[in-house]
C-alpha cells in the first residue's frame, strides 16, 4: 500500500454535496439545541495536501445511511473517488457519478434506499448509479432486477475492489458487482476525505463473527477482520499530525480486535496505545460487546485519562430468556457484572445501550425485566428499537411474533422510564464543571455547544468568540433529560 493521506473536504474540492454530507456526520454528534455545525473549513495546519490525478472532469454525488461505520466508510470511499480524480457535486442531478451507502438493519432503512433509487427510473441517462454498503450486500444482483438503472452494486467486505469497479464502468462496463465475503482483508485507502474537524474515525475491525439472530450484519460485512496495531498506530498518529485531538476507534465488536501482526496486541493494548500517542486528548470507542468487556479496559479507562469516560455496552434485553433467543451469549447477570465494574471505577463513567423491544416471543414478563435492568444499570442514555424481521437472520423464522401496536406500546413505556431515570441522574450533575470540546455555535445569541469526555451534550454562554474546536471548562446550569444548559467558566 503506498502513503496514505488524511484530506479536509475542501482540499480536493468541497462543495454543498459533500458539505452537506458533512454536516450530517457532525450534526449527529454535535448540533446540540438547534445549534449550527461547526463550519468546516480548509485543511487544518499540518494536514497533508494531495493533488489527485487529473480530473477528468467527472464529479459524484454520496449519500450515506445508518451507522457511524458507514459515515466512515463514506470517508473512504470518497477518498478513492477523489484519488481518481472525481469531484464532489452540489447534488446527486448534478453528478455523474452517484452512490448510495446503505443500511439494512431495519426496513425502514431499505425501503428509503429504494425510494432514492427509485427517483432515478427516468433520470439516470448517462449517469452511473451505485449501491454500497449492507444493502448491496443483502439484496445483491437483485437490486439491478428492481432498478435496472443500477450499475454498480458493492458490499462493504469487497470495497477493496472498489478501485477497479470504478475503472470497469468507466472504460464502459454496464454492470458491475463486488459483494464477495470471503475475505481476510480490510479496507484500506490511499486517501481517506475526512469530513469533521474535530473527531476522526479509525476503523480497527471489520465484520462479525457473532450471530446475533436478529442482525444481518454478518451476512452483509462479512467475518471479522482486524487492522495491524501498526496501521492503526499509523494513522492515529497522522490524524495527530494533521491537528486532530479526537479519535474515536470503529469496529461492529471494536472490543474482540485481535492485532493480526506478530505483537498479538489485544484491545486494550491497542486502546491504550492510540491513547499515548502525542497530540491525542480524546480516545472513543463503539462498538463494544458485552462478552469481550474485561475489567482490564476499566482499568485503562481509570489509569488513563485520554480515554473518554463512556462506554457504549448494548444489552438488547433485561431477560435471560430472550438473550438465549437473541444468541447474545451472555446472561443478564453476567451483564450487570459488567456494570459493576464499570460503576466501580474510580472515575465516574457514563454508560449508553441499545434496547431492542418486541422480539418474536417476549413476554410481559420478558419486558418487565429489561424495565427492571434500566432501574440497575441506570444508564445515561439508550437507543431503544422495535424488532424488526430482517432477511438472512435466524430471528426471521422464531414463532410468536409481537403485533406493532404492542412494540409501540413497549417501546413508548421503556422511553418514558429511561427518560425520567435520565432526567433524575442529570439533575444531579447541576452546578458540575466539565471540560467540553466546542463543536457548535448560534451565531444570534452567542451560544456554543459541545460534548463532555462522557459524551454528554452541553449549550452553553460565554463572552468569548473563536471558541469553535476549543476545550473548555463548563459549568452546568441547568439539566435536561438528554442535554444540559452551562456557562463557561472563564
Ligand atoms: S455482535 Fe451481534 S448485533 Fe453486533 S454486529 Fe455482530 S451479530 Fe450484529
Amino acid at each position: 500500500m503506498a502513503k496514505t493521506f488524511d484530506v479536509g473536504i475542501e482540499s480536493l474540492g468541497s462543495n454543498g454535496a459533500s458539505q452537506a454530507a458533512a454536516h450530517q456526520a457532525v450534526g449527529r454528534q454535535a448540533a446540540p439545541g438547534g445549534l449550527l455545525p461547526l463550519p468546516l473549513r480548509g485543511v487544518r495546519d499540518g494536514q497533508s495536501a494531495v493533488t489527485p490525478a487529473a480530473p477528468a472532469g467527472k464529479s459524484f454525488f454520496l449519500e450515506t445511511f445508518g451507522c457511524q461505520m458507514n459515515d466512515h466508510d463514506s470517508e473512504k470511499v470518497a477518498g478513492v473517488l477523489q484519488g481518481r480524480g472525481y469531484h464532489s457535486a452540489e447534488s446527486p442531478a448534478q453528478a455523474d457519478l452517484v452512490l448510495y451507502n446503505t443500511c439494512s438493519i431495519r426496513e425502514k432503512a431499505a425501503q428509503k434506499v429504494f425510494a432514492r433509487l427509485g427517483d432515478w427510473k427516468t433520470l439516470a441517462d448517462g449517469k452511473i448509479i451505485g449501491v454500497l454498503g449492507c444493502l448491496a450486500q443483502q439484496e445483491g444482483e437483485e437490486i439491478f432486477e428492481r432498478a435496472p438503472w443500477v450499475s454498480l452494486v458493492c458490499g462493504s467486505a469487497s470495497y477493496r475492489k472498489l478501485p477497479e469497479l470504478i475503472a470497469q464502468l468507466e472504460s464502459g462496463g454496464r454492470r458491475v458487482t463486488g459483494l464477495d465475503l470471503d475475505t481476510d482483508e480490510t479496507f484500506e485507502t490511499e486517501i481517506t476525505r475526512r469530513d469533521n474537524l474535530l473527531r476522526a474515525y479509525i476503523t480497527i475491525i471489520e465484520g462479525c463473527d457473532y450471530a446475533c439472530s436478529y442482525c444481518v450484519v454478518p451476512h452483509t460485512r462479512g467475518p471479522e477482520r482486524s487492522r495491524s496495531s501498526e496501521a492503526v498506530l499509523a494513522e492515529a498518529r497522522r490524524l495527530a499530525d494533521a491537528g486532530y485531538s479526537e479519535i474515536q476507534l470503529l469496529g461492529q465488536t471494536v472490543n474482540s480486535y485481535r492485532d493480526p501482526s506478530p505483537r498479538g496486541w489485544k484491545f486494550v493494548e491497542l486502546l491504550r496505545a492510540v491513547a499515548a500517542v502525542a497530540g491525542i486528548r480524546r480516545v472513543r470507542f463503539t462498538t463494544s460487546h458485552p462478552n469481550d468487556f474485561h475489567r482490564e479496559i476499566v482499568e485503562a479507562i481509570d489509569e488513563v485519562p485520554e480515554l473518554c469516560d463512556h462506554v457504549h455496552l448494548p444489552v438488547q434485553s433485561g431477560s435471560t430468556r430472550v438473550l438465549r433467543e437473541m444468541l447474545r451469549t451472555y446472561t443478564r447477570e453476567e451483564y450487570l457484572q459488567k456494570i459493576e465494574w464499570i460503576r466501580a471505577a474510580r472515575r465516574p463513567i457514563s454508560i449508553t445501550s441499545d434496547i431492542i423491544v418486541g422480539f418474536p416471543g417476549e413476554t410481559e414478563a420478558d419486558f418487565a425485566e429489561t424495565l427492571s435492568l434500566l432501574d440497575t444499570a441506570k444508564y445515561d442514555a439508550i437507543f431503544s428499537f422495535k424488532y424488526s424481521p430482517r432477511p438472512n437472520t435466524s430471528a426471521m423464522h422464531l414463532p410468536d411474533a409481537i403485533p406493532e401496536e404492542e412494540k409501540s406500546r413497549r417501546l413508548a413505556i421503556l422511553n418514558e422510564r429511561q427518560r425520567a431515570i435520565q432526567l433524575a441522574a442529570n439533575e444531579k450533575l447541576v452546578g458540575q464543571s466539565y471540560e467540553v470540546l466546542v463543536d457548535g455555535c448560534h451565531p444570534a445569541r452567542t451560544q456554543w455547544g459541545g460534548r463532555t469526555s462522557c459524551n454528554r451534550l452541553i449549550n452553553f454562554t460565554s463572552p468569548h468568540v473563536n471558541l469553535l474546536g476549543e476545550y473548555v471548562q463548563v459549568k452546568v446550569t441547568r439539566a435536561g433529560p438528554n442535554s444540559f444548559a452551562g456557562e463557561h467558566v472563564t
